[in-house]
């Protein structure tokens, strides 16, 4: 035999093995749900592949999954007829993390950790592949890829720091194509080999994977057997030659087969009338890999100009760690065309990055099987399915906003605020969509944040404007001499506390045809200018308004008089044309 290589796993993937077995372990069942879902994604690959290398299929080898189960020996075995993988992809993918999703994880777990706060976060992760340590001692994969003409086995066992590759010489293992992946169960989890155990789990998880996935059971049939007779019973009978004939018992025949355990007609394909609202959350957490339900989702199809169907999702919560909103690299849509699965990675093109969190799956009739980013950079299909999609997206957020339940709205404002204020800045034509959904803390508001429509609601009778005040926090708009006037004529005045807040507004401009105003600019008018006074007023205290401009020099632009204060003496406010204080505050902390 061909000696086997030992290899060391990547630092992050000892760590990750060691949660895994540490803390995860409340949570076993997820292991299933992981390899099905690797064995899904093979498949995938090969029929992808296999457009323009039909070759790739010739074998006869039907795309399917099959798991089976040795519960006298505590044995499961999950085999897919999908892409396999080399020597080197076995070791670059089961002995490093290439994954983000999983070293995103880590990274999010070390901060939460360092911050002090515990690591219920876990629950909401998968682990991928390692999730077969959840139970397993020992997990063997034999794999064969069809770039290689041989077939490798990787072997690692829990709480080691190696693993081993060799080459597959046993004739009775050799696959013509695909992945079989071996569990020894842990003595404690031996349960998890019960056909009947299994079974069970993969109804729960897996009727959503569109490659047939049978299970290896043992049925039965009754069936009527002659009974040979007693010669002297048959004497007794009175020895009529008829008689044998009726002597039959029924008895059960015992054999093992195959049986398809779930339904593959894919979601999208099916009357949204008939799917329940339960389906559309497990096909989000089997597809996602998510373990929340999601806040809202959207099935629907288009026909005419351009045909596709799709189901729209949106997550509970954001990404962990450091999400990167104005660079997104989500895999959250996974386009297919006439049921092919393409990629997940042409979010980009199907949906603005501003919108980049929506998860999902659409399937095309139009496109090429072929399609590439340029195809589809270039397509008037997509442009036409993008639209549709962004404005699917819409109502579906529309949907949460308006829900009996406020608090999913707080939820979906707290992590995708952000990506909506960014859409102000950069979808103009979808302003219309977007403005309602924004929430703002204000004046009137200081703990529950309102929208434009409350807002306008509020107006006083002669008041024309909305009005605004950028600030750094709650506490800092509150106490703004700018606010009093304001506060005097009941004007309720928007805080604008996130930094990205006004660049958004100031893109809005307007909403329901009221501008939107920054009170701390210099022309302010609230419609109240008393003129006569105001020459009085400037008369009697121009002077003192030199004297002040001489002492401050260059530090100021102007000294004026003003009718905006009621109470504080004097106030220090932005020019009409020149930044906010907030503005200039963010345009210092970027050059920095
Ligand atoms: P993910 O599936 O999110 O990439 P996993 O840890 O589940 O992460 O799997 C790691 C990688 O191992 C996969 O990306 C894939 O390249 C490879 N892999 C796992 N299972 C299989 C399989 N059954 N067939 C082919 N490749 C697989
Ligand atoms: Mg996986």
């Amino acid at each position: 035999d061909p000696p086997a290589e030992k290899f060391e796993y990547q630092a992050e993937v000892s760590r990750l093995m060691d949660l895994i077995v540490h803390s995860l372990y409340s949570n076993k069942d997820v292991f299933l749900r992981e390899l099905i879902s690797n064995a899904s994604d093979a498949l995938d690959k090969l029929r992808f592949l296999s457009v323009t290398e039909p070759g790739l299929l010739n074998d006869g080898l039907d795309l399917d999954i099959r798991v089976q189960s040795d519960k006298d020996n505590g044995i499961v075995t999950i085999t897919d007829s999908g892409i396999g993988m080399t020597k080197q992809e076995l070791v670059d993918c089961l002995g490093t993390i290439a994954q983000s999703g999983t070293a995103k994880f880590l990274k999010a777990l070390k901060d939460s950790k360092d911050a002090g706060s515990d690591n219920n976060l876990i629950g909401q992760f998968g682990v991928g592949f390692y999730s077969a340590f959840l139970v397993s001692d020992k997990v063997v994969v034999s794999t064969k890829s069809p770039k290689s003409d041989k077939q490798y086995v990787w072997e690692g066992e829990a709480n080691a720091s190696s693993y081993l590759v060799r080459e597959e010489t046993d004739p009775e293992k050799m696959l013509p194509r695909g992945t079989r992946l071996t569990l020894y169960l842990k003595r404690d989890d031996k349960g998890f080999a019960h056909p009947e155990r299994i079974e069970k789990l993969l109804k729960n998880y897996s009727q959503f994977v569109s490659f047939p996935i049978y299970t290896w059971k043992e049925k039965g049939f009754t069936k009527e057997v002659e009974v040979d007779e007693d010669p002297a019973e048959a004497k007794k009978d009175g020895g009529d030659e008829n008689a044998e004939k009726k002597k039959t018992k029924t008895v059960v025949e015992r054999y093992w087969d195959w049986e398809l355990t779930n339904e593959t007609k894919p979601i999208w394909l099916r009357n949204p009338k008939e799917v329940s609202t339960d389906e559309y959350n497990e096909f989000y957490k089997m597809t996602f890999n998510e373990y929340l339900e999601p806040l809202a989702s959207s099935h629907f199809t288009t026909e005419g100009e351009v045909e596709f169907r799709s189901v729209l999702y949106v997550p509970a919560i954001a990404p962990m760690g450091k999400d990167d909103i104005t660079n997104p690299k989500t895999k959250n849509i996974r386009l297919y065309v006439k049921r092919v699965f393409i990629s997940d990675d042409f979010d980009g093109e199907l949906f603005p990055r501003y919108l980049s969190f929506v998860k999902g799956v659409v399937d095309s009739n139009d496109l090429p099987l072929n399609v590439s980013r340029e195809i589809l950079q270039e397509s008037r299909i997509v442009r036409i399915m993008k639209k549709r999609l962004v404005r699917k997206a819409f109502d579906m957020i529309l949907g949460i906003s308006m829900s009996e339940n406020r608090e999913d709205y707080e939820k979906f404002w707290e992590n995708f605020g952000k990506h909506l204020k960014l859409g102000c800045i950069e979808d103009r034509e979808n302003h219309k969509r977007i403005a309602p959904l924004l929430r703002f803390f204000s004046s009137q508001s200081e703990d529950y944040v309102i929208s434009l429509d409350e807002y306008v609601e509020n107006m006083q009778p002669e008041q024309k404007d909305i009005y605004y005040i950028a600030a750094d926090s709650v506490t800092s708009a509150r106490s703004t001499p700018f606010l009093e006037k304001l506060t005097e004529k009941k004007y309720e005045v928007l805080y604008l506390v996130d930094p990205i807040d006004e660049v958004a507004i100031q893109n809005l401009k307007s909403y329901k045809e009221k501008n939107f105003v920054d009170i701390s600019k210099e022309d302010l008018d609230l419609g109240d200018k008393n003129e006569e006074k105001e020459k009085e007023v400037k008369q009697e205290f121009g002077q003192t308004c030199d004297w002040i401009k001489k002492r401050l020099g260059d530090k100021v632009a102007s000294v004026q008089i003003s009718s905006r204060l009621s109470t504080s003496p004097c106030v220090l406010v932005s020019g009409k044309f020149g930044w906010s204080a907030n503005m200039e505050r963010l345009m210092k902390a970027q050059s920095l």
